[in-house]
């Protein structure tokens, strides 16, 4: 899709933040700690390949979904490993391997399959995945793992790591965390050989379970500073956000009391009212559910008030704006905030799926 450029609807992105965020939590890990970037999703909405321009000095790998979004960081110019952290159907390995992307393994039927694409796997690298407890993929015991070490390495491929994914790293309750934990760790010794790299923690691990790092750490939404818990449990020390959408009103109208504003007439307003119209709706992400939210204009906050429609919103002014004034509808405003763990909270799902859900059609800048 082609964004929007001659709009005022923008995602603002401070690439520094992201480059603070990194630093502030690298600073709370132990040293030697490897630091892989996790940008898929177009880096949580963030922009990809800037993203990862922007802290490439700083990071020793990154990590993404799938073999698109891992193409796309390398023919970009990212030199890197880039892991890619699910799984990639066994037909696409020659195409890994030719960009030098780093694969996860994560059974020992997809090892077989793969090999009757490729017995030689010589110039692959991979990192074994363990299912200890998240449920989705993986191995679930020494047994098989072992077997597809041997079955690697006798093929040439270089096995770089291991590692698995917590489910509950994010809560305040740390027992399932615990047996996820231990079982992770009597498959690590029931292992006849440990590969380099060995990874547990995405930003929750990270931030709540510092100590459990055992050599690399994949940091995902921390880096891009928000809360991973959400609401749950607090920061251990501060992160920045470093995304704000911000537009400009396009229309202002004062209407009497009685006027329907929007489809379906859900608003009629109470009295003399200023609304005012903004150039962003449904299809850039910021979802139907929106509806009577709020947005901050001059500092002040203000309603959205009826549907949000496809392209547009209509909010509530205190007073007259001219055509072109500023809104935020995240981020900061004088002395006011909206952050994606409000929007969150509001629509009642997570601060990562607010900035997941951004479109295409809105333009990244960086700053
Ligand atoms: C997405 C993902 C991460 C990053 O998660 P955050 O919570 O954003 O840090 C880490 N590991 C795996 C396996 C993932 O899928």
């Amino acid at each position: 899709m082609i964004p929007s450029l001659h709009r005022p609807t923008q995602v603002v992105v401070e690439t520094d933040k992201i480059r603070e965020n990194i630093a502030t939590i690298q600073a709370h890990l132990p040293k030697k700690t490897q630091t892989f970037a996790v940008v898929k999703a177009n880096a949580y909405g963030h922009g990809a390949q800037e993203v990862a321009q922007a802290v490439e000095d700083q990071v020793d790998a990154f990590c993404v979904s799938n073999l698109d979004e891992a193409l796309e960081l390398r023919t970009a110019g990212i030199a890197q490993d880039i892991l890619i952290l699910g799984v990639v159907m066994p037909d696409n390995l020659r195409l890994a391997r030719a960009y030098r992307i780093t694969l996860t393994v994560a059974s020992l039927e997809w090892l077989d399959q793969a090999q009757a694409f490729a017995k030689d796997l010589r110039g692959l690298q991979v990192h074994l995945k363990v299912d200890s407890g998240m449920g989705r993929i993986g191995f679930r015991d020494a047994e098989s793992l072992n077997k597809a070490m041997t079955a690697l390495e006798a093929a040439g491929c270089e096995v770089a790591g291991i590692f698995t994914h917590f489910a509950t790293a994010d809560e305040a309750d740390v027992s399932f965390f615990e047996q996820q934990l231990t079982r992770f760790k009597t498959i690590l010794a029931d292992l006849d050989k440990l590969p380099p790299l060995i990874h547990s923690s995405n930003s929750a691990t990270s931030l709540w379970h510092a100590d459990t790092v055992f050599n690399a750490v994949r940091l995902g939404a921390a880096m891009y500073g928000i809360n991973p818990s959400g609401q749950a449990l607090d920061l251990p020390y501060p992160l920045e956000p470093a995304l704000s959408i911000t537009s400009e009103l396009v229309h202002v109208k004062e209407v009497p009391a009685g006027s329907q504003v929007g489809y379906g007439a859900t608003y009629v307003s109470l009295f003399d009212e200023v609304i005012g119209t903004l150039p962003i709706g449904y299809a850039d992400g910021y979802t139907r559910d929106m509806q009577d939210f709020y947005v901050l204009v001059d500092g002040h906050f203000c309603p959205v008030v009826g549907r949000v429609s496809m392209d547009q919103i209509t909010i509530r002014l205190p007073k007259v704006y001219p055509i072109g004034t500023r809104v935020t509808l995240l981020g900061t405003d004088g002395a006011n905030q909206i952050t994606a763990t409000d929007i969150a909270a509001y629509r009642q799902t997570i601060n990562y799926e607010v900035l997941c859900l951004l479109s295409d059609r809105i333009p990244r800048v960086y700053r």
